[in-house]
């Protein structure tokens, strides 16, 4: 499935019809959760109940009738896709939160499916034919969605941003697979100082917009703050803020991106540390701070691009690699501010690259059996093999309107894997 995103262009009402149309689904979805909820115990209710329900809600609301029937499925999907997590999540007995579906306050999109839409002949505008009265919007950007057939425009999505209105089409067509050119093996060590330490001595330094990044958002975040609630200089400062923190999301994707192809493409092995492992002391120094937004992210990535290069990707839990001696496997405590590996073996190493060389003898230690975070929940999330999954991924490109702590807001979209909101 492929996914092609262009910037729309209309007129004010045409945007507050979108917008009315998103609201829409916001209801059906949670109308849907709280059907799940009030349902009596004995009636199953499993994603075809949903979808009727939808029908329902169609009869007896006339806003929601006006919504075309498919995107109403659309929205239903979705709160089926939040009850189905939680029901997978209590099966697997996954340790903490289960994910009990919550009711959703801040949906920026509508999702259409092969109904209630047309591209128009020209090829650069799109109809949308249903009574929320969006009409036609032209459509901004570089791919041409016409080199594929409508026939395989499997959705339509209208989202919100905080720089405008995108239209996002899913095109069911197999991407080009690429190969591996080399057969390398690496261990990766996430650090304060670099992006990544890796078991040959290198070291990826954060990039420059990381850097600045934690600043310009958190100067904005300040801006917002410092006007008076419910004016209107107030809202400008959190479109600011909001901007702001989209051009950073998507510059970090681009880098997280490149980086874990290059990789992947050219290693048979890549070991990384599980920075999810609970209380990890690691981890908690590392909260605070926007690298760990970056670090997930990059994961993501990585097992994305090991799928599609047959590369093997291992998370290990990085408990004791950096006290460990990678040569005689001696604990050589040190503290934080110690950069040097010195053991009485005589093994001198840059810390960060003594604990990737662990972090990669640990994978192999595994051997034939890579326990790798790929779970395919991420993937697809990536991927967009389902759009309603991939909700996920634009959460993490593109953060509300409100302003809130932006390392806790955006991590907590970034490991809320397929959370659909
Ligand atoms: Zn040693």
């Amino acid at each position: 499935m492929l996914v092609l995103e262009y910037k729309v262009k209309g007129r004010r009402h045409q945007y507050q019809a979108i917008d009315e149309a998103i609201k829409t689904t916001q209801f059906i979805r949670n109308k849907a959760i709280r059907y799940w909820m009030d349902a009596p115990k004995e009636t199953k209710i499993n994603r075809i109940a949903l979808n009727n329900y939808s029908t329902a809600l169609r009869k007896e609301f006339k806003f929601v009738e006006e919504l075309n029937s498919m995107a109403c499925q659309a929205a239903t999907e979705r709160a089926w896709s939040a009850i189905d997590r939680f029901y997978g999540n209590c099966k697997s007995n996954k340790p903490g939160e289960k994910g009990f579906p919550t009711f959703q306050k801040d949906n920026r999109s509508v999702e259409y499916k092969t109904s209630g839409w047309a591209l128009h002949p020209t090829k650069r505008r799109i109809i949308f034919t249903d009574k929320k009265a969006i009409g036609e919007v032209k459509l901004l950007g570089t791919w041409d969605i016409h080199t594929y057939p409508v026939k395989s425009i499997k959705r339509v999505r209208l989202v919100r941003k905080a720089d405008g209105y995108y239209c996002q089409f899913a095109v069911d067509i197999e991407v080009k697979t690429e190969s591996r050119t080399g057969d390398g093996e690496l261990g990766l060590d996430v650090g304060l100082e670099f992006f990544y330490s890796d078991s040959n001595g290198h070291h990826e330094e954060n990039p420059k917009f990381l850097r600045k990044a934690e600043k310009a958002i958190k100067h904005a975040q300040r801006q917002i703050y410092k006007k008076e609630k419910g004016k209107n200089n107030r809202r400008k400062a959190r479109r600011r803020y909001a901007k702001k923190h989209l051009r950073i999301s998507r510059q970090r994707t681009e880098h997280s991106k490149r980086l874990a192809r290059t990789l992947c493409k050219a290693n048979a092995l890549v070991a990384y540390e599980n920075l999810n492992v609970k209380g990890m002391v690691k981890n908690h120094r590392l909260a605070k701070s926007i690298n760990d937004v970056a670090w997930t992210l990059f994961c993501r990535w990585l097992e994305y691009f090991a799928v599609k290069l047959g590369t093997t990707v291992v998370a290990v839990n990085p408990k004791m690699t950096s006290q460990k001696c990678s040569d005689c496997g001696a604990i050589v405590k040190k503290s934080l501010s110690t950069r040097t590996h010195k053991c009485e073996c005589g093994c001198q190493l840059q810390r960060d690259t003594n604990a990737a060389i662990n972090i990669l003898n640990l994978a192999k230690a595994r051997g034939g059996h890579p326990r790798s975070n790929a779970t395919g929940v991420a993937t697809s999330t990536l991927l967009g093999a389902s759009l309603v999954e991939q909700v996920a991924t634009m959460n993490v490109e593109s953060p509300s309107l409100k302003a809130r702590g932006v390392s806790t807001h955006a991590k907590l979209h970034t490991l809320g894997v397929g959370k659909v909101r």
